[in-house]
């Protein structure tokens, strides 16, 4: 096996088990694309095995830290079971559900969601793409299924020197698949829809955004960046009779639309509008309409800190309309889903969008990704989707 070197001082993050070696870190060493490496000190003590990546400023992505370890497909099909492991623990009311989420469980660069009978992944390192097909097989082996479509078309590969990849990897048929999510029935396309066809890191946020809604008596609801209307279902469970889903996606909308009906919905009560929220919100201000109830829950808009500042004045924007259009007493639901703005940060910009337009609220609740989506301790950058649910003072 291959070794690399790292330079003096280098090997604190590997000792604290955080699993990127970056470039600059590298005294010697090289390998090819995803071969597992063995990574030492500069005094030559072991520190990790890892797939090597020579195109990524990320060079090594660890598999492990412990020297008896060998990394083959038992290695793998351990790590899945863990991960599947942690899954059962959290009892979760769905059979949609995220996996695998890279480095949180111990496999860098592999997502992996569950749609019900569908399991949909993405190799996005070097190292995974190595292991793709062993991966694949472990996958289906420890889930029992028998379909894995392979949604590898995010921009991420570039990074790793891969092309993207999209496809049936075991398995076929149909791509359209229903899942149940909470007492709900909802509908994707794992070959079309955005990243492996829904957001399951909103799952317990929707379920909780029904329950604020019936408690409030919200009837009025907004959801901006509704996608396929998923906090709209929730809206109209929770008792809603005006609800807008706005998005620019008309695909989205239309499955958005499709929810309202199977799930036995007042297709009345609903409204899907294809159009930019950021024009929509300030028209509907303009207009001095009023909301109980309202979602923000934009697109990344700083995928690394050095986009934060602009991404900061966007959310500030949207903040301040979604505030404004609020009703006393209504419930905001704000979101972030940008790695570069931590939650601090996220609620400093909420804060003072609150300021520009003069409007107090509560903090009733800070919100974050579903656990099937962890952070863990030695790897807290995982952190992404923060959000705040706030309500309206008179
Ligand atoms: N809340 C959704 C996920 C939102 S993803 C859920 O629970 O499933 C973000 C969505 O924003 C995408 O559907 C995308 O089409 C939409 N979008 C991005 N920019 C937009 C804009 N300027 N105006 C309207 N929609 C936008």
């Amino acid at each position: 096996m291959k070794t690399i070197q790292l330079r003096d001082g280098k090997e604190r993050s590997l000792k604290q088990r955080h699993p990127w070696v970056f470039q600059g870190s590298i005294l010697k060493g090289s390998a090819e694309p995803g071969e597992t490496v063995r990574v030492l000190s500069a005094s030559s003590e072991f520190l990790a095995y890892g797939a090597f990546s020579p195109s990524s400023s990320i060079r090594v992505r660890a598999w492990g830290f412990d020297e008896t370890d060998r990394v083959d497909g038992a290695f793998f099909e351990r790590r899945i079971a863990a991960a599947l492991r942690l899954r059962q623990q959290l009892a979760i009311n769905s059979n949609g559900q995220r996996l695998i989420h890279g480095e949180a469980d111990g496999l860098p660069g592999l997502v992996v969601d569950r749609y019900a009978d569908t399991l949909v992944a993405q190799f996005l390192s070097a190292g995974t793409e190595f292991w793709k097909e062993t991966l694949a097989d472990a996958l289906l082996a420890a889930t029992g299924l028998t379909r894995l479509y392979e949604r590898s078309d995010s921009g991420v590969r570039q990074l790793e020197g891969l092309a993207p990849v999209k496809g049936w990897l075991r398995g076929g048929g149909d791509t359209e698949v229903e899942l149940q999510e909470s007492s709900w029935r909802l509908k994707l396309d794992v070959a079309e829809g955005h990243k492996t066809g829904y957001y399951l890191d909103q799952r317990d946020n929707r379920r909780d955004f029904a329950t604020w809604v019936r408690q409030l008596g919200a009837r009025r609801v907004l959801n901006c960046f509704s996608y396929t209307g998923g906090f709209s279902v929730a809206a109209l469970a929770g008792g809603a009779t005006e609800v807008i889903s706005v998005d620019s996606s008309g695909p989205a909308l239309a499955r958005a639309n499709e929810h309202v009906l199977l799930n036995g919905f007042n297709p009345a009560h609903h409204q899907a509008l294809d159009a930019d929220v950021n024009t929509t919100l300030r028209q509907f201000a303009q207009e001095g309409r009023q909301f109980d109830a309202i979602v923000l829950d934009p697109p990344k808009y700083a995928p690394s800190s050095a986009h934060a500042e602009k991404a900061s004045r966007a959310y500030r924007d949207i903040n301040r309309l979604g505030l404004k259009l609020l009703a006393p007493g209504g419930l905001l639901t704000t979101y972030s889903c940008s790695g570069g703005i931590g939650a601090e940060m996220f609620q400093k910009i909420v804060s003072g969008a609150g300021v520009d337009v003069g409007v107090d609220a509560a903090i009733v609740k800070r919100l974050e990704a579903s656990p099937d989506h962890p952070t863990t301790l030695c790897f807290p950058e995982g952190e992404y989707l923060k959000g705040l649910a706030l309500l309206r003072k008179d």
